[in-house]
């Protein structure tokens, strides 16, 4: 590909997809949540996962939550846009036919997944817009972290460990969002996938 015409490919961003991606406990559930019930004219891509339900998880609003034999039929199908073994546990994908079909549709298709998946995705899509969100701090991120309170601390460490790796990735990425607040940084996305922010609300 010339310099012109990935120029073209980065002004026209040109796929109506945009990938979310960036380290661990920085946010990104958070922010997708707030663009699930606040944008609904963003398609949020809704993921197939091996992972039991947290409490106050749908299944097929939040993931859909399904056996480790039906997540591999899956695989061997061809099923997944892409898909990756999260924190060395369980495993996440995105289901390519209903991400093509919203993505033909001309909707405004949002993914949020890890980097791993962000990677798989540059290589099949690569005129995806990518978007990296970075915690204001490590500091910041840690305690975040801490304050979730949902995993054991061997599984804090582990995602720590994780985090440090995946903020060096920061540079493969078109864009970074700082995720300092949840609806500054959501507002700041939607624009970027060509929507216009929702006026605030005066806060109470
Ligand atoms: P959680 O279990 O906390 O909901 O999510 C754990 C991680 O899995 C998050 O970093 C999230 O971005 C990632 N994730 C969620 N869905 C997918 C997916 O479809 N593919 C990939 N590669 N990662 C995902």
């Amino acid at each position: 590909m010339d310099q012109k015409q990935r120029g073209q490919a980065r002004d026209g961003w040109n796929s109506g997809l945009t990938v979310l991606a960036g380290p661990t406990a920085v946010g990104k559930g958070t922010v997708s949540t707030y663009i699930r019930d606040t944008y609904p004219e963003v398609w949020l891509s809704v993921s197939a996962t091996t992972r039991p339900p947290r409490e106050g998880e749908t299944d097929g609003v939040h993931y859909f939550f399904i056996a480790p034999e039906e997540f591999d039929r899956l695989v061997a199908e061809g099923a997944f846009l892409e898909w990756a073994v999260v924190h060395g546990q369980n495993r996440y994908g995105t289901l390519r036919r209903t991400v093509e079909e919203a993505i033909a549709a001309g909707r405004h298709v949002l993914l949020e997944i890890d980097l791993q998946g962000a990677r798989q995705v540059k290589s099949a899509m690569p005129d995806a817009r990518f978007v990296f969100l970075a915690p204001p701090s490590w500091d910041e991120m840690v305690r975040r972290l801490r304050g979730r309170g949902t995993e054991s601390d061997q599984e804090q460490q582990r995602r720590l460990e994780t985090a440090k790796i995946e903020l060096a990735a920061e540079p493969e990425f078109d864009v970074t969002i700082v995720n300092d607040d949840v609806k500054r940084a959501a507002d700041e996305l939607v624009s970027l996938m060509g929507l216009t922010p929702h006026a605030r609300q005066a806060s109470h």
